[in-house]
């Protein structure tokens, strides 16, 4: 398989897989991945050629057990190489994403094994996403986004986008996985929220508080 290939498996998995869905449309792709109407659909071909995955002409695409199979060990690799990078390497959450990227293609089952158990095997990566386990379980991603919480109500920060501006963001205001938050006020008018956290009170964007997911 070409890096190109593996990373639209992982498109297509994150958004079916992840989100409960059973098919992308090939128009998402697109947008995602910037690429033009032709070439995704040549990929797509040559995916299905491959049998990772099956197209549905006006529905979308959706994996195969093989292709889902090969996209969670890449999901995996990408996953465990960023626990390694921020606990062991020092890495800010921040910083990690280009290095996994490059690392979960180059790197061989018989390794990911060696570095999962040197882990420990952790259950989430660095920013809330679920780990697949070697077997092809894994944990639930959770999806309820700060913004649709209720004032008067706390929360606990569970999983956060993987964006680096957004996360430099989090790391000037302290807010990382764990961070207890409470939401005074909501203005969906001006789509703002205002939150306690640390001690103290914050304004944050919507936009923001889509990009953060709580319990
Ligand atoms: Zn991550």
């Amino acid at each position: 398989m070409h890096r190109a290939e593996e990373d639209y498996l992982k498109i297509i998995f994150k958004l079916t897989t992840e989100e409960n869905r059973n098919l992308v449309k090939t128009n998402e792709i697109t947008e995602i991945t910037g690429y033009t109407d032709q070439t995704v659909n040549e990929m797509v071909k040559r995916l299905e050629k491959k049998k990772m995955l099956i197209f549905y002409p006006y529905k979308g695409v959706s994996l195969t057990s093989k292709g889902e199979k090969e996209a969670k060990r890449l999901v995996r690799n990408h996953r465990l190489w960023e626990v390694f990078l921020v606990e062991k390497l020092g890495y800010s959450w921040a910083d990690v994403h280009d290095e996994a990227e490059n690392l979960e293609h180059a790197s061989s089952n018989l390794l990911m094994d060696q570095i999962d158990q040197f882990l420990n095997y952790p259950q989430y990566c660095v920013h809330g996403n679920a780990i697949p386990r070697k077997t092809g379980e894994m944990g639930v991603t959770p999806q309820q986004s700060l913004f649709s919480g209720e004032e008067e109500k706390r929360y606990t920060v569970k999983r956060v986008l993987d964006q680096a501006q957004f996360l430099q963001y989090l790391n000037q205001e302290k807010i990382t996985l764990g961070t207890e938050v409470k939401i005074i006020k909501k203005d969906e008018f001006n789509h703002m929220l205002t939150i306690e956290t640390n001690g103290k009170e914050i304004n944050i964007s919507q936009q923001i508080a889509e990009k953060i997911f709580v319990d």
